[in-house]
């Protein structure tokens, strides 16, 4: 079988102008917060490891042309000869990997959060609190000139071409739209005046930077906004762009303000290739060549390759995935894609990191973004290690130490691993949990640890080993409310892992990121939209942008009925589910709201009886109402599990105590899988 059998298309080369990129593979543009530092050592480091890892085309993330297009004050910016210097370290370490790399030029126009903001109208965008000026039409020009140095930088820097970008909301995409752009003058008006800002920048830029540089400009397909474009305009502009000199059109899904999610877990795999098909066709009976890339939601080679075999892209663009595994292309290559760490797309330590100004990572693979700190070498002693539960933490510390060379061995009281992946992969919209688990249990098999499965460790048992590892996660917390003992209580594990049969009316206590999966798993009909892209179109209003401007449906989200009426309580006062993602939490309550489940905070809990659940509001606790329900499900936090590590430490032993076991406040996969592999590194 030849190494390329797989994936044929995936992994034949793609030929832009004069580079010939050596398959179609494109790492999509994606904020880390390492562009936004003077040392561009480790972006370097960290976009080394995806050019060895076999990326056709890297596209860096958001660089700004000048000021007024930061994204944040003093974000990554290229306008000087001086910071064109600095980048040579960047685009050395991709060449030296046999790598191509493009700079993305990001204007972020009203969007960005910083009061020297402009934009072609002083309208306020509902995500930055800063009111944007209007650009004079000098101002207009002085920013295509901004975007003509950046390129021209970029290419003094080493870089094999840019990518402009005008979707996703930001400045070129606020020119194009009527919504935003309400000039009178040659900027705006009529849509061949809107569209100039984005034609004259790729025309004069490649007029700058000559036939060689290749040019990727991102266009936005389907805004799925009010006030979007319409289709026969998305057309209009991808030819105009076309023939003006891009080399390559990049897939925009969705305005940052959008309120459909768009990448998030719950959207289905590849859910926007058909909107990059239907410019494809549009490309192939104009007779127009340029190559066109699919985005969103691809994030196995399975479904990258479906994409570009049944004709709906040239290229698929994967950020992400990247992030979750450098050697993703490799791996693909060389048959190996069950050894592919595979992105689940929660966002947990990528997005919701850098929204809240901190530098990405990875949940499943915490080098992303500190290739230079985190650093596995050979263990300088075989040791003898014991670790202790199964769940994400301790497989992580085992097989790290494992793959070191320690000889390890892994406990585990249940018959199965996955510790609580094994309930949140039952949640509708939660199936890439999955994959987590099906590359766990690869990394088990592959890496030599041995595991004792039915097998619930004693202190004695640990005697034999150099080092122990303790795992062993967490337990419900008791949240002492009186009649809880009464039989329509139930505890999450109940219904998620032990199948319980719950009632049609449901109240749900505790309101954190198990209480809201607990309420999804409950409102559907055991129907995940995920698995069925159609569904799920409608269920969040997603349409033909041929039928409706922007692709928002007229008739708006039309979610199935929900399967039982549930109501899902906190003792805080304000947003239920605050302590969610920064970039998910929006879509859990919409999700909820849409299935009509009623949130209340700001309660206390009274007792439970036949009638249901008995809540009072207020410190005073004299309005009283009864939830009246066939069950109480219990989602109230968890505490640690920690009664083998509190006993050998007793007997003097040392052990290291890691994940929910050592700290259950605020736990999730991300801190357990974090704090693993930084200890197996130092055994
Ligand atoms: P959590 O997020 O800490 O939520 C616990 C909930 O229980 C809160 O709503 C809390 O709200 C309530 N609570 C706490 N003590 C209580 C008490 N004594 N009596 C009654 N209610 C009480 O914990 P979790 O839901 O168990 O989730 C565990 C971890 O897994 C979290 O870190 C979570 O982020 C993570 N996780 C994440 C996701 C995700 O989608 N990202 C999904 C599942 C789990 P009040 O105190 O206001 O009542
Ligand atoms: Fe994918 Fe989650 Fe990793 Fe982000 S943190 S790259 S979404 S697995």
């Amino acid at each position: 079988m030849s190494p390329n059998a797989s994936y044929p298309r995936l992994l034949e080369p793609l030929q832009l102008g004069t580079k010939r990129l050596r398959n179609r593979v494109l790492m999509g543009s994606m904020h880390t917060g390492l562009e936004d530092s003077r040392d561009l050592q480790p972006l370097a480091a960290y976009f080394r490891e995806r050019a060895r890892g076999g990326v056709g085309l890297i596209v860096t993330g958001g660089f700004a042309p000048n000021i007024a297009g930061w994204a944040k004050p003093f974000a990554g910016m290229l306008a000087s000869r001086s910071a064109a210097r600095r980048h040579g370290v960047v685009t050395r370490a991709v060449h030296e990997e046999g790598g191509h790399i493009a700079l993305q030029i990001l204007h972020t126009g009203r969007y960005a959060y910083h009061p020297l903001a402009v934009a072609p109208t002083r309208l306020k965008s509902p995500i930055s609190p800063f009111t944007p000026f209007e650009l004079s039409a000098r101002g207009v020009e002085r920013q295509i000139r901004a975007f003509i140095r950046c390129a021209l930088l970029a290419q003094e820097a080493g870089y094999d071409g840019v990518e402009i970008m005008g979707s996703e909301g930001y400045l070129i995409n606020q020119f194009i739209s009527a919504a935003t752009n309400q000039r009178t003058d040659d900027w705006g008006g009529d849509y061949s005046h809107r569209m100039r800002l984005p034609v004259e920048i790729v025309q004069r830029t490649r007029e700058a930077v000559g036939p060689d540089f290749i040019l990727v400009y991102r266009l936005s397909m389907i805004d799925l906004v009010p006030g979007g474009s319409r289709w026969d305009e998305v057309v209009t502009l991808g030819k105009a762009v076309a023939a003006a000199g891009a080399s390559i059109i990049n897939t925009g899904i969705g305005w940052h303000e959008a309120r459909i999610p768009t990448i998030a877990t719950s959207v289905p795999r590849a859910a926007f290739a058909w909107v990059t098909r239907k410019l494809k066709q549009e490309f192939e009976a104009a007779g127009i060549s340029t190559p066109l890339v699919a985005s969103n939601r691809i994030n196995t080679p399975e479904v990258a390759e479906q994409i570009l075999v049944e004709g709906s892209a040239d290229m698929v663009s994967m950020a992400r995935p990247l992030l979750a595994d450098a050697e993703f292309v490799n791996k693909a290559a060389q048959g190996r894609a069950q050894d592919i760490n595979t992105c689940i797309a929660c966002n947990q330590a990528c997005l919701d990191h850098v929204f809240r100004n901190e530098r990405a990572s990875c949940l499943v693979n915490p080098r992303a973004c500190r290739e230079t700190e985190i650093v596995m070498r050979p263990a300088a002693q075989r040791k003898r290690v014991a670790v202790v539960g199964a769940g994400p933490a301790g497989i992580t510390a085992a097989t790290w130490a494992a793959e070191r060379g320690h000889d390890v061995h892994l406990f585990e009281s249940s018959a199965e691993i996955g510790g609580q992946l094994n309930m949140a992969r039952r949640v509708p919209g939660k199936e890439e949990f999955d994959e987590m688990l099906r590359y766990l249990q690869r990394r088990l098999d592959t890496t030599g640890v041995q595991v004792h499965l039915n097998q619930k460790a004693t202190a004695e048992d640990l005697l034999p080993f150099d080092e122990i590892i303790v795992a062993t996660g967490v337990l419900p917390r008791d949240p002492r409310i009186p009649g809880q003992d009464h039989p329509k209580v139930l505890s999450y594990i109940d219904v998620l892992r032990n199948g319980v049969t719950v009632g049609p009316r449901v109240a749900v206590v505790g309101a954190g990121g198990i209480g809201f999966d607990v309420a999804e798993f409950l409102v559907s009909a055991g129907h995940s939209t995920t698995l069925d892209a159609q569904a799920w179109r409608r269920e969040w209003g997603v349409t033909d942008p041929a039928e409706a401007p922007g692709g928002l449906a007229p008739q708006g989200p039309q979610p199935d009925a929900p399967e039982r009426d549930v109501v899902l309580l906190q003792r805080r006062a304000g947003k239920p589910g605050a302590g969610l993602g920064k970039t998910t939490g929006w879509i859990h309550r919409t999700a909820l709201k849409m299935k009509r489940v009623q949130m209340i905070g700001g309660v206390n809990y009274e007792r439970i009886a036949d009638q249901g659940l008995l809540i009072s509001h207020g410190p005073r606790r004299e309005d009283l109402q009864w939830i009246e329900c066939d069950h109480v499900v219990l989602c109230t936090g968890q505490v640690p599990l920690r009664a083998l590590a509190d006993e050998l430490s007793a007997q003097g032993r040392q052990v290291h105590v890691i994940g929910g076991a050592r700290e259950a406040g605020e736990l999730d996969a991300k801190r357990a899988i974090d704090e693993a592999a930084r200890l197996a590194c130092t055994l």
